[in-house]
């Protein structure tokens, strides 16, 4: 196979401080045919993911009611495809919980037909 029948696409590891830069020539037909740069196997599992179905966990904080603070640190149970991070954050903007909640708690269940849950992240007990 020559240069031209590959299409070379960049990626930056993020699997440690390192942060190796990882190039994946696809051929013709969307298939792998090479994955350079990476400082080990880490590397290699983490470009085909990132190449073929990125994801990413998303964590951030939901409207509480009741509680001692007004927001509740949440995050994601597993990653979700990255497409949709933009989304279930917006989803996240809407939901409201009431107090008490306990760290494990699910606050949102299948979040946008993921399969995955959105739970908290701290103990909030509620204001007396
Ligand atoms: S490829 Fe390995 S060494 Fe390089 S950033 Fe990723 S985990 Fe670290």
């Amino acid at each position: 196979m020559t240069d031209h029948d590959a299409t070379t696409f960049s990626y930056l590891c993020i699997g440690c401080p390192l942060g190796c830069r990882l190039e994946v020539d696809e051929d013709d037909h969307g298939d792998i045919i090479e994955i350079r740069g990476s400082g080990c196997r880490k590397g290699d599992r983490y470009a085909k993911q990132e190449h073929a179905d990125p994801r990413r966990n998303v964590t951030t904080t939901v409207a509480i009611s009741g509680g001692l603070w007004p927001r509740l640190p949440v995050k994601t149970s597993s990653e979700i495809p990255k497409d949709q991070v933009l989304a279930a954050c917006e989803a996240l903007r809407q939901v409201r919980v009431q107090a008490p909640v306990k760290m494990g708690d699910v606050v949102v269940d299948d979040l946008l037909g993921t399969g995955c849950s959105v739970v908290a992240t701290r103990h909030m007990p509620a204001i007396t």
